[in-house]
């Protein structure tokens, strides 16, 4: 983006398919829908607007893919003098500001870590592996936690000795 004296309006699809990979929840992301606004005010351009981008998550409960559409909220402050840059205001030299790598970063923040598909999402049985929102099964689930388990298994084989 350049600098440019006054407001400046931009639109741009931008594609961020790296985000994907760093995230294991996530199967696919769509490209990001930047719009932006950018208004120069004493040396200091700032940037605000809008991403809006659809992520297929993996359900962290069921496993099952499913789409959620999200939005975030960008605002960044750039400048090209070296002595006003600080931890809100960005160095964009020569007055160009790359305005890119602080759209991933928005996005990678908005990224859930436990993403689920719906709230009443009922997951996988631990037992026998079912998904318990299309099916039901009657496995006892009263000892889930495989590390009791094997301490269980432990002491009766030491019984057994
Ligand atoms: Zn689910
Ligand atoms: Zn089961």
């Amino acid at each position: 983006m350049r600098k440019n004296d006054g407001l400046l309006v931009k639109h741009e699809e931008l594609q961020i398919p790296e985000i994907a990979s760093a995230h294991v929840q996530v199967e696919e992301l769509s490209p990001a829908d930047v719009q932006v606004e950018a208004r120069l005010v004493d040396d200091v351009c700032t940037v605000n607007g809008n991403v809006r981008y659809s992520v297929t998550y993996n359900c962290t409960r069921c496993l099952e893919p499913f789409v959620a559409k999200q939005e975030t909220v960008l605002f960044e402050e750039f400048t090209e003098d070296a002595r006003r840059v600080n931890d809100d205001v960005h160095l964009a030299p020569q007055g160009i500001a790359e305005l890119d790598p602080w759209v991933e970063q928005a996005i990678h923040l908005d990224i859930e870590f436990f993403p689920v598909c719906k709230s009443d999402c009922r997951g996988l049985c631990p037992v026998c592996g079912v998904n318990r929102n299309h099916q039901d099964c009657n496995c006892d689930v009263t000892t889930i936690d495989p590390r009791l388990a094997a301490l269980s298994d432990l002491l009766s084989t030491d019984e057994s000795e």
